[in-house]
């Protein structure tokens, strides 16, 4: 329990990213209250596909995940539902198959497993894929999804229990600063506070600017669809990352349940960003199709295999493609931001909320070193081009 001395810290945001920092923030000492303009979850954490893997080919990358999973596998101790479906890669050129290899390295020296597999093999891991025009893939056993209503709901049991609050339907309206603190007006009450973690995803910019802060995440809307079948298949189908040319465009999809699947359609339909209030979050008739076309062609004889419920939500995304934590204005180290987690938010949210409480608690991204790389700094918090 917090002692009534105890900073107290104000999170805006209830999704993966806020509710990671304010449990560490607890753990820390402090006192925290969480607030949500809707309910838990309702931003873009409840619309992801969860999918939590490790096939990076980045060293830094690898590192986030390794600090992610740790946390994640203590969360499961704590009731998180994890399920371990594996998750595979596809490469469709040597050059991809090189970097796969590369990754395999990387992952076998932090501890993860990773097999690569040729395209004769895959049919052993997915039999309904069709290999055409593929060198291989990457197999995690280990890799698999999690439920982000669920994780965000335990993570919100875990910070009440811890003494701290969690506010739905209250919305941060204005903010006052005052001698040494903040007051901040939300919806129907006003709040007192010594820190402020800005963890509010696609509408952290707008956060920032009640706080006097200019912050640059571009929301950028993805689509999902339900694929219903008429029997479960035999097997558990994997998480299955197929991008075309290794490019940004493609499909994702995996088991959802016994008759279900879930796959997400990678394309990006603009570059200005989404109106994170005024979106379209269903998904459109054209991706339906778009989608069918693809899955046809990596799948083509799924028995049964009909489009369901599609829907859409908004990736965060900075100019880098990598997360903001840290103080946009280092001489204003009473707001942390915690944002801009784009494709991984879910993925990473355990390493973030750790860096970000660091940040609040101690002043230094403490428990990962080169973690300073993240902090939204002028060279990174810039317009995404
Ligand atoms: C279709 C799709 C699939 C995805 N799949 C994956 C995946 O497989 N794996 C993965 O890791 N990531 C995935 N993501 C990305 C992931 O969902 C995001 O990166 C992550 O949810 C961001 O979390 P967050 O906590 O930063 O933001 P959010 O979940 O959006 O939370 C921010 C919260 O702030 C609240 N808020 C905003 N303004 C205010 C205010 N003024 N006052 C109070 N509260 C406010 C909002 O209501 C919201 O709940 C996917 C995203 C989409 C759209």
């Amino acid at each position: 329990m917090p002692r009534p001395t105890s900073p107290h810290i104000v999170v805006i945001g209830a999704g993966t990213l806020g509710l990671s920092c304010a449990i560490n923030l607890s753990e820390q000492g402090a006192r925290v209250t969480v607030l949500d303009a809707g309910a838990i979850a309702s931003g873009s954490s409840g619309r992801s596909v969860g999918v939590i893997g490790t096939q990076y080919s980045d060293a830094f990358d690898i590192k986030l995940r390794v600090h992610a999973l740790r946390q994640f596998r203590h969360w499961e101790t704590l009731g998180l539902n994890f399920q371990r479906i594996g998750y595979l890669r596809l490469a469709r050129t040597a050059d991809q198959m090189a970097l796969l290899a590369q990754s395999v390295e990387l992952q076998d020296s932090a501890g993860f497993k990773s097999h690569l597999h040729e395209a004769g093999e895959l049919k052993k891991i997915v039999p309904h894929l069709s290999t055409q025009g593929l060198a291989g893939g990457i197999l995690g056993p280990d890799d698999g999804f999690i439920d982000a209503h669920q994780m965000c709901s335990l993570l919100a049991q875990m910070v009440r229990e811890s003494g701290g609050t969690v506010r739905q339907f209250c919305r941060l309206l204005d903010v006052t600063r005052t001698g040494g603190g903040y007051r901040l007006g939300v919806s129907d009450d006003i709040i007192r506070c010594d820190m402020v973690v800005n963890a509010a995803g696609a509408w952290a910019p707008a956060v920032a600017a009640m706080l006097g802060q200019t912050l640059h995440i571009h929301p950028e809307r993805h689509e999902a669809v339900t694929i219903h079948l008429d029997h479960p298949l035999a097997y558990t189908m994997p998480m299955v990352m197929d991008l075309v040319n290794g490019q940004g465009t493609g499909l994702n999809f995996r088991h959802e349940a016994p008759t279900a699947l879930i796959a997400e359609i990678h394309k990006v339909d603009t570059s200005s960003p989404e109106d994170p209030d005024a979106y379209n979050d269903q998904c459109n008739e054209d991706s339906k199709v778009a989608l069918a076309e693809l899955l046809l062609d990596r799948l083509p004889d799924l028995p049964g295999a009909r489009l369901g419920r599609g829907w859409a939500g908004l990736y965060p995304v900075t100019a880098d493609d990598r997360p903001f934590v840290g103080p946009v204005d280092p001489s204003e180290p009473t707001v942390i931001t915690a944002a801009g987690a784009g494709g991984y938010g879910i993925q990473l949210a355990p390493v973030i909320g750790q860096l970000a409480a660091d940040w609040v608690m101690q002043g230094a991204p403490n428990s990962m070193p080169e973690a300073e790389v993240l902090t939204p700094n002028q060279e990174r918090n810039l317009p995404r081009v």
